[in-house]
């Protein structure tokens, strides 16, 4: 796998936070990457330092070969970046504002490809105040494929859409995959993370906690399924259930309590039993595999979404 991405060491700091703080990585062509973090992890600073938008306190950064600091221009010809849809012209239309962008480039994809790649034929003669949300946004990933770039940067790009424009925007994304870009993405939606990203560097608080394959991440860190529940006739927090049969972990999240455990059958069999014997009723359950989410809980102690 041939880098096109390195980032080595990398700090920013501003006065007292350190956005980013000493991270290294590197990203395979072709290869969709991940980096999922919460809030203010530092997942924009990292990208804007990549794209080059933002410098560095220290550590290195080659995009393509290229050293970001001393060559930000050949940098920028070869990669895209997807635009905040904020940043789009309202009264033109969704060819117009492609063909505009197209007059900034000396190479560029034709204007019906790159509609035609997300998905917005039906939408090519509409001004873009007029779209979605769902539609902006595929709109902007457009603009970024402008100039054919070897490297799409997508940061937080299904933030504020509903699941199914989520769902359709991730399509999008699959496709400019397998049209030959690699795609660097930030988010901080696990179930986009563990469903695109062949690989997901997680990060809290400025460092990369932990990095590989969402399955890898999963398998490394839990070989249990998850429980999950709520209990009505007792206070959660009175009793335990950490002696409960193949039980490895407890956790509880509000009125929600998810059990780890290596044998689904045998603790929800002794679940049900004290229940009946303590006077607690189960409701709401499931049982899963574990996610990302678990992952993430195990390695910092927090929901991400915190
Ligand atoms: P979000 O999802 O909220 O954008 P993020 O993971 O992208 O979060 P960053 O935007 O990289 O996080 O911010 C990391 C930290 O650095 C935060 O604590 C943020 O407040 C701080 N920070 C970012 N940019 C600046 C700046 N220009 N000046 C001062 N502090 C900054």
């Amino acid at each position: 796998m041939s880098a096109v991405v390195e980032v080595r060491d990398l700090r920013k700091y501003y006065g007292e936070i350190k956005a980013v703080d000493g991270i290294s990585f590197t990203v395979g062509r072709g290869e969709i990457f991940g980096m999922l973090g919460p809030n203010g992890a530092g997942k924009t600073t990292t990208v804007e330092i990549i794209e080059g938008l933002r410098r560095a306190d220290s550590g290195q950064v080659t995009v393509l070969g290229l050293d970001v600091r001393r060559q930000p221009d050949a940098v920028k010809a070869r990669i895209g970046v997807q635009l905040q849809t904020t940043a789009l012209f309202p009264r033109l239309t969704v060819r117009e504002v492609l063909n505009l962008f197209r007059s900034f480039f000396p190479q560029s994809r034709e204007a019906d490809e790159l509609i035609a790649m997300v998905n917005l034929q039906e939408k090519a003669n509409t001004l873009t105040k007029e779209l979605s949300g769902g539609q902006r946004q595929r709109l902007s990933v457009a603009l970024a494929l402008v100039n054919q770039p070897e490297i799409i940067f997508l940061d937080e790009p299904t933030t504020g859409l509903d699941p199914q424009a989520r769902r359709s925007l991730w399509e999008v994304i699959e496709q400019v995959r397998s049209a030959g870009a690699t795609v660097f993405l930030t988010t901080h939606y696990m179930e986009e993370a563990e469903r695109l990203c062949d690989r997901v560097a997680v990060i809290d608080h400025g460092r990369i906690i932990a990095l590989d394959s969402p399955e890898a991440l999963i398998r490394a860190h839990f070989q249990e399924r998850a429980v999950e529940f709520e209990i009505n006739g007792q206070q959660a927090a009175s009793f335990s259930l950490e002696d409960l049969p193949a039980v490895t972990q407890v956790r509880q999240d509000g009125k929600t309590i998810t059990l780890y455990t290596n044998d689904v059958e045998a603790t929800l069999a002794a679940l049900f039993e004290r229940g009946q014997r303590t006077g607690f009723q189960v409701d709401a359950l499931h049982v899963r595999r574990a996610t990302l989410e678990d992952v993430f809980l195990k390695l910092t102690g927090r929901r991400i979404r915190d």
